[in-house]
């Protein structure tokens, strides 16, 4: 099984990819952009770089190449051996961040997507929530690295509404979970649909 995690900065969502890794034995986290050394990489050169370094159809192509060698590298071979790959992060990002919030690049995302990357996740856990909370969280939490979280609260609600309208396209593997409570409450509720949907 592949399942990914996705929300708006400060959701929770790393937090909840793991604790769920957590009770799968033999589960394998990863997370993108990165999870693989050269993807790593490359979320060095994008993230860590000057604001407008990149224009946003370089940007998207810095992306795919990092889910290409993340996929060649980590995700295709775990799941080839059977295991359950968890990522914080996958493709629905790309459909928003790169998609929707520079710009207008969704069909050149989706057709990148179709040419290069081509996996779906068999699970996908929408971590829904109040994007001012979720900013303020993010912006607390000590290293983040995002030159995104510099936007705020407007990038916030866009892109969580970008990730309302994925989970409206594809109803068939995402499952919209309310972030606004407490993680244990949040982890327990994502278990639990594991289980129905596994
Ligand atoms: O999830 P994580 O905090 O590791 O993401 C790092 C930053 O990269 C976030 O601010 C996120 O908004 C941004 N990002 C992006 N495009 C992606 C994935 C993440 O702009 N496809």
């Amino acid at each position: 099984w592949f399942i990914t995690f996705e929300g708006i900065d400060g959701s929770g969502k790393s937090t909840q990819a793991r604790r769920l890794a957590e009770r799968l034995p033999g589960a394998v986290l990863t997370r993108e952009p990165g999870g693989s050394a050269g993807a790593e990489e490359i979320r060095r050169l994008v993230l860590n770089g000057e604001t407008g370094r990149w224009s946003p159809e370089t940007e998207l192509l810095l992306f795919t190449a990092a889910r290409r060698d993340h996929l060649e590298k980590l995700i295709e071979p775990r799941l080839s051996e059977g295991r359950t790959v968890i990522c914080d992060r996958f493709a629905d990002s790309t459909r928003i961040y790169q998609g929707a919030t520079r710009g207008d690049l969704r069909d050149k995302v989706d057709a990148l997507h179709a040419l290069m990357i081509g996996r779906e996740p068999d699970l996908t856990f929408i971590i829904d929530m109040d994007p001012a909370t979720a900013l303020a969280r993010g912006m607390a939490r000590e290293g983040a690295e995002s030159r995104f979280e510099s936007f705020g609260l407007e990038l916030q609600e866009t892109v969580r509404a970008g990730f309302l309208a994925l989970a409206a396209q594809f109803p068939e593997r995402c499952v919209v979970i309310d972030g606004n409570r407490d993680a244990d409450a949040v982890a327990e509720d994502i278990a639990a649909r594991v289980t129905v949907e596994t």
